[in-house]
């Protein structure tokens, strides 16, 4: 299969329909700006599969995304589709670069969700930006700009009572979006604890990439407990 694009922690291959895409899930965690790398035997694997848990109970919730199907271990179908250089994060409870940007103390739990846009620009790093930058740069047509922010924040609403039952505060989250080929506007990229702050919510215990990025344990074993409690329902 022809390879469409490879990131950091995934490879993008076209298939046969060209509205459908395979996504291969690495064993490569990276942090920093990927200054900071290392291979997590193992990785891919569980994230493919709380992905697809994710974007599963998403369509469940009639929330639009890109999963067709999960394929193999490492492997998920999704529809194509073009990606806004936008990223899209929700947070509930400070953590990580709000903490610094504004001098919030980690483990503040907001009011009502706060909802954030960066560019997606690796020569930039990344920046934060608001609607009218969004504009002014053209990433998303005016009237979906509202559509993406509805969308983060259901989303949102939906993920962190599947989480809560299952044990897990949804601390904050990095969401991607794209036009699929029916037009519409819907969820891509992963969701998964690469993506994810995720505490336990008895022990407080970080489950997510934070264990990576401030070296705070065993990678695989925060995810594989992640996976584990959404099993165990
Ligand atoms: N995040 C992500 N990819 C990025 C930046 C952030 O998946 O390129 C996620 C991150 O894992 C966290 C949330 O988005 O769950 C908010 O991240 P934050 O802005 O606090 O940045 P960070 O602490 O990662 O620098």
């Amino acid at each position: 299969m022809e390879k469409l694009y490879e990131g950091k922690a995934k490879i993008v291959y076209r298939t046969e329909d060209p509205d459908k895409y395979l996504i291969y899930f690495k064993d490569e965690a990276t942090a920093f700006d990927a200054t900071k790398r290392s291979h997590v035997e193992g990785k891919g694997i569980i994230n493919n599969t709380i992905s697809s848990i994710l974007f599963q109970l998403l369509w469940e919730k009639g929330i639009k995304n890109h999963y067709i199907q999960k394929v193999s271990d490492r492997e998920m179908l999704v529809w194509r589709a073009e990606r806004f250089d936008v990223e899209v994060v929700v947070r509930n409870v400070a953590a990580g670069s709000i903490t610094k940007r504004l001098g919030i103390p980690e483990g503040t739990v907001f009011p009502s969700p706060v909802v954030e846009f960066f560019y997606k620009n690796d020569q930039l790093r990344d920046p934060l930006i608001c609607e009218d930058h969004i504009l002014l740069l053209n990433l998303l047509p005016k009237e979906d700009i509202g559509k993406v922010k509805e969308m983060a924040l259901e989303v949102n609403r939906v993920l962190s009572l599947f989480f809560e039952e299952h044990g897990i505060r949804l601390v904050d989250f990095k969401l991607e979006f794209g036009r699929l080929p029916d037009g519409s506007v819907g969820v891509i990229d992963e969701i998964s604890p690469d993506t994810c702050r995720l505490w336990d919510m008895r022990t407080g215990e970080k489950l997510d990439k934070d264990r990576f990025r401030f070296d705070l344990g065993d990678l695989i074993e925060g995810y594989r407990r992640v996976l584990e409690k959404l099993h165990r329902g």
